[in-house]
This record gives C-alpha cells, structure tokens and sequence, in this order.
C-alpha cells in the first residue's frame, strides 16, 4: 500500500500501528471547529460505544421479520436479508421494492431492542451542555428508536431535532440525497456544520459537502482503502473525552 500525502497520513500511521497509540487525532489541513454553529450526530455506535449487543438485536431481529413476513424457515430468511441487503442497500428496500413492505411495521419490529446494556458515560451529558451550537441526530433508523435510545443515555434535552430513514425517504447513508434533505429540513449551512459518525464512509458525502467530519472510531477494523480516508478530518476512540478536550 502507498503511503497517502497530506492529511490522509496522520489517520494511515494509526491505520498501520494498530490503532493503539492514537486515541485523539487531527489532520494537519482539517477545518476549523470554531466556526462549528450545527453537530450532526449520528446514533448508534456514535453516542454510545459499540459492543453493546444493540447490532446483534437488530440482526437477529430483522431475520425474524423476513421470516414471519414471507413464511420462511429462519435459515432461509437470513439468506434473504442478506440478499435485499446487497441488491437494494437495505434489507428494508428489498421488501418494499420486492413485496411491498408497509415500512412501519418492519422498522417498529426490528428497533423493539433492549437498550439496558449501553453503558450510561457522563461525560457525555457534560461534553454536549459545554457544546455550543445546536445537535441534531441524524440515523439510518427511525426517530422513535433514537428518541428512546438519547432517553437511556439521559442527553435527550440537548438534541434540537431528528432526522431518520423515514425523512430520508428510505435512502440511507451514505446514499448522497439524504445530506442534502438533512441540511434544508434543519436550515444548515454545511459549511459551518460538523458530522460525527462511527462509520467513515457515511463521512464522505459531508465531507463532500463542506462539512467538517469527525470519525468515532471505536477500536473497529478498518474497511476503508487509503485513498477514501481524506474525507476523514478527526479521529477519536472515545467522542465524549474528544468533546471535552476538542481540537482547535
Ligand atoms: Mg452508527
């Protein structure tokens, strides 16, 4: 692999050392967060760490609806997903461009999750009050399931506003049309807006859009290539510590 130039080296050095010596980077070029009015936060894996079992729920969750939903042996079901999954971006798609899926029943289904193993960080209540500007959690699933989820975590009163996968008319990240349907619904110049996700390649369309993009990385491996990392501005193993202590 090529040694990346520019910003992109700072985030390949962590890449190549295992990411154990960096808990908090910054490229050298990334924007400014001073002029930062809008957060954009993701929600699972981003405000809470991953490893809490919620993925696992939900997996295991959609493979029972596409079971009961098309009369499937479970083994049969999970095949399905995985096939909606690749053909359509989501499972979801899948049945509603296949079957004619009613949306709402599936997503209340397979958010229904036990949330009682997120750790509860309090520093992250502490880092959002100290934040200025205004946060708006932007999800891949519904309002309902993130509504329930800032409740547990006990930050909801610091959140000004939702967007989920219903707003974004079933497109997910990192699809591009839905960035842009963020940013008028909330009235956000993006040039003054910060995204703060646990997956990176949900950061290049905002990146794409001016927006400054901070990385949660959380200890995963990596699936990016090198070329794709520059989208990244901000890196951090844990974001509450990174909120608190936040880069110039
Ligand atoms: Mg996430």
């Amino acid at each position: 692999m090529a040694v990346p130039a520019g910003p992109a080296v700072l985030v390949w050095l962590a890449f190549q050392s295992g990411y154990t010596q960096f808990s908090h980077m910054q490229a050298t070029t990334a924007p400014n967060l001073h002029n930062i009015d809008v957060w954009i936060f993701d929600l699972d894996n981003t405000l809470y760490p991953v490893g809490c079992d919620l993925g696992t729920q939900l997996g295991r969750r959609m493979g029972e609806f596409v079971a009961q939903f098309l009369g499937l042996p479970l083994d049969q079901a999970r095949v399905v997903q995985k096939q909606y999954f690749h053909a359509h971006g989501t499972t979801l798609r899948g049945l509603m461009v296949e079957h004619g899926l009613d949306p709402g029943d599936y997503l209340d289904y397979v958010h229904d999750l036990d949330l009682s193993g997120i750790p509860i960080d309090e520093r992250l209540g502490q880092a959002l009050e100290a934040l200025p500007g205004r946060k708006v959690v932007y999800t891949n699933a519904t309002t309902k399931h993130a509504r329930r989820v800032v409740g547990h975590l006990g930050i909801q009163h610091h959140f000004d506003g939702f967007f989920d996968i219903v707003d974004a008319d079933f497109m997910p990240k990192p699809n591009h049309s839905p960035y842009d349907a963020v940013l008028d619904r909330h009235d956000i110049d993006p040039t003054t807006a910060v995204m703060v996700e646990d997956i990176a390649q949900n950061l290049m369309p905002a990146a794409n859009l001016g927006m400054a993009t901070v990385w949660v990385r959380g200890g995963r491996g990596l699936t990016l290539t090198a070329e794709q990392i520059p989208h990244v501005h901000h890196v951090t193993d844990d974001l509450p510590g990174w909120l608190l202590d936040l880069p110039g």
